[in-house]
């Protein structure tokens, strides 16, 4: 045990001598309150500790103490329906024992140590077993199946192994190790969190997280074990989309992560999340939930670390081979954390006084996220997608997090307030947003949805760029100015907008679309455009077709339930084709 003493306190940098033995990244023990922190810099027999608590009161000559272990968090059953904080002491308990003022110095452990489980073993004694089997399985809620893995980096033989109800740290059988030692197998492991859990190995991304949110399933897909960016800046619905994904993401679980906003907003979603109802259980999303919080009370460090605990409880999960979305919000304000603890560390800032790892401790958490074949038997797959939402101020991306963001992540969900000042919802622009999957997921769609999938989305977002730019010209010299062709396809394009892309998340039928409705969607308007042009070309005026009455039956497709929207999608088809027919018919006559 290393114990140095404090030379210098600054804000939440302790630094502290007398520590030549400590390691970096070590968790210590700050102070007569045992303050937690974690050696961030080693100079010598000097350390830089970031401290996760409020340091008023330290001073110069107080004990450090090195715990000579890395910052790790408890992996095991009660992780699901938890709020944790940065460094994963669970919220709930602590407020329960303590009260909702934190008391400095508080070990709380991150899982209850006296709940009894029920374990059932899938092996037996003799079994040899490596790193990543699977000793048995807990059901940790009505939901999820917790599956109790052999940790990484540890393998053996079971002497004895049995069924029973057992605490996380209680013994449910014992492993012998190669040399000999006998050890107890427990429901619990630990991970230091810095540290991205190892995996057989890397898969391509190549199916789709799907959302039910049209404007990213069609135009800017994610996969799973996909990586995507969302700035929005205040108001453009950015709690609705991450409650849309968390809520309707074909994924096993979500872990989400709360990096501190400003003011109340992350005490919002620590509301709210518990709240939401899972749509596919009926039970509380929060059965499939981990929450990770960072209260306004704790400093700006333990943010920093908040990313990190998630990505590994995410990855915990995904170890038993489920597919988990992490999202983090925001990544701005965990950045912020990071340039404020460089400063005090007097280091040479980089752009706006982001320092220049900026990039590579981003790039650090995203790569966490992945397509995977799992450690152990069974050839088990599991996935994480990380999403990361960020707060530029004043929605201006151009500054340095969202930036360094934007050259890691693959897909990029740009909300924009003046779609959401339209009450344009999701406000996803169509002309920033992109994801760099769409190729890679062509073959998914293809197999699963249809043939013309990629085809059809791409024409698309093809009409909705060409409306950007005609609408320059209509700008400039108005719309008569417009051959009748480029007029249709602002009819067109509006139409995507209003009748596809917009999607209410408080109205239960369009909520979620299904990947057939939104293909029969697309599929109702672009018959329209093509019938529209036949039309004009067989001399109809292209005004008449604008103003053909089927438009409000396009209009009212998203509405149509999901159960009948094949037989009502197909009568609307008849209608645009009978309705063209008749305009024809008409200019026939007239010439
Ligand atoms: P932010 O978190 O970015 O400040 P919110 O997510 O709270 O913004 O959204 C602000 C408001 O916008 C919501 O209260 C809601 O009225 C509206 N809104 C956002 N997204 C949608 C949506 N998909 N459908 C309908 N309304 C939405």
């Amino acid at each position: 045990m290393v114990e140095g003493k404090i030379r210098k306190v600054s804000g939440p940098l302790v630094v502290a001598e007398g520590m030549r033995e400590a390691n970096l990244f070590d968790v210590v023990h700050v102070g007569a309150n045992r303050l937690i922190g974690e050696i961030i810099e080693m100079h010598g027999d000097r350390a830089s500790i970031q401290v996760y608590e409020e340091t008023s009161g330290l001073g110069r000559g107080d004990a450090v103490v090195s715990t000579g272990a890395p910052l790790s968090v408890e992996l095991g059953p009660g992780l699901l329906t938890n709020i944790f904080d940065g460094i994963q002491r669970p919220l709930e308990t602590m407020r329960e024992k303590y009260g909702s003022n934190l008391i400095r110095g508080i070990d709380e452990k991150a899982l209850d140590r006296d709940k009894k489980w029920h374990f059932v073993p899938a092996k037996q004694a003799g079994d040899e077993v490596h790193a990543g089997d699977i000793y048995g399985t807990v059901q940790e809620n009505e939901v999820i199946l917790h599956k109790i893995m052999v940790p990484p980096k540890k393998a053996g033989t079971i002497v004895d192994i049995a069924e029973g109800d057992y605490a996380v740290t209680g013994a449910v059988g014992h492993l012998k190790l190669a040399d000999g030692t006998v050890e107890d197998i427990t429901l619990m492991q630990k991970w230091p969190v810095r540290v991205a859990r190892p995996y057989r190995q890397k898969l391509p991304p190549v199916d789709p997280m799907i959302t039910g949110q049209r404007p990213i399933d069609a135009l800017f897909p994610i996969a799973k074990g996909g990586t995507a960016c969302v700035p929005g800046p205040f108001g453009s619905g950015k709690t609705v989309v991450q409650h849309q994904l968390a809520k309707w993401s074909d994924v096993d679980l979500v872990v989400y992560i709360g990096c501190g906003e400003r003011g109340n907003e992350m005490t919002d979603v620590l509301r709210e999340f518990p709240d939401l109802v899972d749509p596919k259980t009926g039970k509380s999303l929060m059965e499939r939930t981990v929450l990770i919080a960072n209260t306004s009370d704790m400093p700006v460090a333990a943010r920093e670390a908040s990313i990190y605990t998630g990505i590994t409880i995410a990855e915990y999960f995904r170890d038993m081979g489920y597919s988990v979305a992490v999202i983090a919000d925001s990544t701005s304000r965990w950045a912020e954390a990071l340039r404020e603890m460089s400063g005090r560390l007097e280091e040479m800032p980089g752009e706006e006084g982001y320092p220049a790892y900026l990039t590579s401790r981003l790039a650090q958490f995203y790569e966490r996220a992945g397509k995977v074949v799992c450690l152990g038997e069974g050839d088990r797959e599991g996935a994480l997608s990380a999403i990361g939402a960020v707060s530029p101020q004043g929605g201006d991306i151009s500054e340095p997090v969202t930036q360094a963001t934007l050259r890691i992540v693959k897909v990029f969900w740009g909300l924009d307030s003046s779609l959401a000042y339209r009450r344009h919802f999701p406000a996803i622009n169509w002309l920033t947003s992109y994801s760099l999957y769409r190729e890679r997921l062509e073959g998914w769609f293809s197999e699963h949805v249809s043939k013309d999938w990629t085809t059809l989305t791409g024409r698309c977002l093809r009409v909705l760029q060409e409306e950007s730019d005609l609408q320059e010209i209509v700008k400039l010299v108005g719309m008569d100015a417009l051959s009748p062709d480029d007029r249709l396809k602002l009819d067109v394009a509006q139409s995507i907008r209003e009748d596809f892309l917009q999607q209410n998340a408080f109205l239960d039928v369009d909520c979620y679309s299904s990947l057939e409705k939104q293909y029969a969607m697309l599929h109702l308007i672009f018959h329209f455009a093509d019938e529209g042009m036949r039309a004009i070309g067989a001399g109809a005026d292209v005004e008449d077709v604008c103003n053909l009455p089927v438009h409000e039956s396009i209009g009212r497709a998203k509405t149509i339930p999901e159960k009948t929207f094949k037989e009502e999608f197909a009568e609307i088809e008849a209608q645009i084709t009978s309705q063209i027919d008749h305009l024809i018919k008409n200019a026939k006559e007239e010439n």
